[in-house]
């Protein structure tokens, strides 16, 4: 691995209206933003949990490396890097803030956007801290989230799960925390997850089996991939028993970005296909379907009954 931010990732990264904070963080206006600033439409997590599209910042403290080179990941790779200075919480909050207000920019005076609507998406309620790349990598991840809580704004935090001694030190844990599982199985994790380190199969599990002990509403969200992960439901049942999460989340894989390099339109489930994975799973969990979006290609499923919005949200 190289050290530092290569010049030519940084260039890819800018063409693709990425803003960077430092050689390991960016920010980047996520689809749903633009089309709720324009058009009224919002991503399913206001649909389900109450996040007002708007007002989301989509970053990550870690753009640039990963322990997985997933075959549906997004994220540009080949560029892996040591970083060689970290940035601290504020800086990243800021620089990440001040990048989403230069990225919404262009709305102001557009006749779709409400004027009140785009002075609210340049103060962010909520950090989805996910975007690409592996945040648990990021050595201030906790004075990174109680920064976001003490300003007021909630956190979703999206980790791979290779990391389960970060998540048990996090200290806050995020508002709400995703484990990705895009794999029934060993076998399957190899082939599909790529994974660069040895015992990442290992260490997802554990992350699984620390999950119940988290003081926070815990999520697995499972990213589907025809012909590659979708079925095997008692395979992830078995596995989702393990963290006895507060939601199952199965999500369609989506062709964009570095994908689109080893994947095909074909990958993509249906939307019927994702909800009726999530059944057959929900059915061995008893749980029961609480939301889903089409148009995202995503359900959440949870115990009958349970209230999915945030409180106060
Ligand atoms: S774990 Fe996430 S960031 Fe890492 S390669 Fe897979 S999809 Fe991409």
């Amino acid at each position: 691995m190289g050290e530092g931010m290569k010049d030519d990732l940084r260039e890819i990264l800018q063409k693709q209206h990425y803003r960077l904070c430092g050689e390991h963080a960016g920010v980047k206006l996520c689809h749903w933003m633009k089309q709720s600033l324009l058009k009224g439409r919002t991503c399913y997590k206001q649909d389900f949990y109450g996040i007002r599209s708007h007002r989301c910042l989509q970053m990550t403290p870690v753009i640039n490396d990963c322990t997985h080179n997933c075959l549906f990941c997004w994220r540009v790779r080949g560029f892996e890097s040591t970083v060689t200075k970290w940035q601290e919480p504020e800086v990243v909050l800021d620089t990440c803030i001040e990048g989403q207000r230069q990225l919404v920019t262009g709305f102001k005076g557009d006749p779709r956007c409400s004027l009140s609507m785009w002075q609210e998406a340049r103060e962010p309620d909520q950090v989805a801290i996910s975007l690409a790349g592996e945040p648990t990598m990021y050595p201030y991840l906790g004075d990174f989230i109680d920064l976001c809580h003490r300003r007021g704004m909630t956190t979703f935090l999206v980790t791979n799960g290779t990391f389960p001694e970060v998540l048990e030190a996090l200290d806050p844990l995020p508002t709400q925390l995703y484990v990705t599982v895009a794999a029934p199985n060993r076998d399957i994790y190899r082939r599909l997850c790529v994974p660069r380190i040895p015992d990442g199969w290992e260490r997802i599990r554990r992350t699984l089996e620390l999950l119940p002990s988290l003081d926070t509403r815990t999520v697995i969200r499972h990213t589907l991939v025809k012909d590659w992960n979708l079925g095997w439901e008692r395979e992830y049942a078995a596995l989702d028993r393990l963290a006895d999460p507060t939601f199952i989340e199965p999500k369609g894989f989506v062709f964009v970005g570095d994908s689109r390099r080893r994947m095909t339109m074909d990958n993509m489930p249906s939307h019927a296909e994702v909800l009726e994975f999530g059944r057959r799973v929900g059915d061995e969990l008893g749980l029961v379907l609480l939301g889903e979006k089409s148009d995202s290609r995503v359900a959440v499923f949870g115990k009958e009954g349970t209230e999915t919005r945030i409180p106060g949200r």
